[in-house]
């Protein structure tokens, strides 16, 4: 039997509107959408590009679910959060529940410049669902060099921003954003966020997708998008032109793809991450080996690790390609000392 034919009723509502029609549908179901994080924003664009009936999603995220994120990430339930799964693995099994005719790739894996090449090579689009500006700028140099479009959203507080990029065509994102903001920035542990706005940001960046990818990207709207949805505006704003100086864009100096990434303290969250070490580790035999020396609890995903010591609680998350999230400090040396100590490097 022709699977196509059988499942046209699937997707017949948004086969009926004129300028998304039939080809629309066989052109998404083409296509490959990659997503960028697997929080607030990327769960939204996940679920509606896998239920649009998007034929290859690929998600990225290095983080496991918590109960912290039920009140906005959509995909995600209690039993996740309870078993500690990672997001991109976590969100690929209740997308396959709304649809199980597509591919959907999960990636445990943080994006940066070793495996940028890897994790986004195929993408026709890439959206943003990260919360920093290092991996928003790796992402735009990527495409960029590609000539891979990117949707660029964006929300914090009640805030929100999205801003597609079509390279060759619109300013790319260091057009508009040359250098990273100055300073501490606001970030959803610090001044919290809202679902209703995160819901917004997520579901215009999938519509400008679906515009890419199912062939009407002349459709998309070349502005840049900001709301406050509870003290202000909702506004639209033209996008500057192309800077013919920008160094991504204009000069093809492609800075943050040659980057070597240190670990990062991850902001507002009393984190570090350890992304520097790369060597595949046996989860079960950590586990063994930490036994009796706190609390530990793992699965084939991640093994996290609650350790007492007199200068505070630590918790460990480590996952199988050598990758880990220390919990309990921003301090990046005490947190490479608790790597050191009890995983080892
Ligand atoms: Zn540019």
């Amino acid at each position: 039997m022709n699977v196509w034919a059988m499942n046209m009723e699937r997707f017949s509502r948004q086969i009926r509107f004129a300028p998304f029609g039939a080809e629309g549908q066989k052109n998404l179901r083409d296509a490959t959408a990659v997503i960028v994080g697997c929080g607030a924003l990327g769960t939204v664009q996940a679920s509606l590009l896998a239920r649009a009936g998007a034929g290859t999603i690929h998600l990225i995220d290095r983080d496991y679910v918590e109960e912290s994120n039920l009140q906005r990430q959509l995909l995600y339930s209690e039993a996740d959060a309870r078993q500690g799964l990672p997001k991109a693995e976590a969100a690929r099994r209740h997308l396959l529940d709304a649809n199980s005719e597509i591919r959907i790739e999960a990636h445990v894996s943080d994006l940066n410049p070793e495996n940028v090449d890897d994790l986004l090579s195929g993408a026709n689009v890439i959206l943003d669902g990260t919360d920093n500006f290092e991996t928003r700028y790796l992402i735009n140099d990527y495409s960029v060099r590609e000539g891979v479009p990117w949707i660029y959203g964006a929300a914090v507080g009640s805030y929100g921003i999205v801003m597609p990029v079509l390279p060759g065509d619109s300013a790319c994102f260091r057009c508009v954003y040359p250098e990273p903001p100055m300073g501490a920035q606001p970030t959803c542990e610090t001044a919290g966020v809202l679902g209703p706005v995160t819901s917004l940001i997520g579901s215009l960046q999938a519509m400008e997708a679906i515009k890419m990818l199912s062939g009407r990207s002349e459709s998309v709207r070349r502005k840049i998008f900001t709301a406050d949805l509870w003290h202000g505006p909702i506004r639209e704003t033209g996008m500057s032109a192309r800077d013919p100086d920008c160094a991504c864009c204009g000069r093809h100096d492609f800075v943050h793809l040659n980057g070597r990434r240190a670990p990062v303290s991850l902001c507002g969250r009393n984190a570090v991450q350890i992304h520097e070490i790369r060597r595949p580790i046996d989860l079960a035999d950590l586990a063994s080996q930490l036994e009796g020396l706190g609390t530990v609890r793992s699965n084939e995903f991640a093994l996290r690790f609650t350790l007492r010591q007199h200068d505070g609680n630590y918790e460990i998350t480590v996952f199988p390609d050598g990758r880990a999230i220390v919990k309990g400090t921003t301090d990046i040396g005490v947190a490479r000392g608790i790597y050191a100590r009890y995983v080892g490097n």
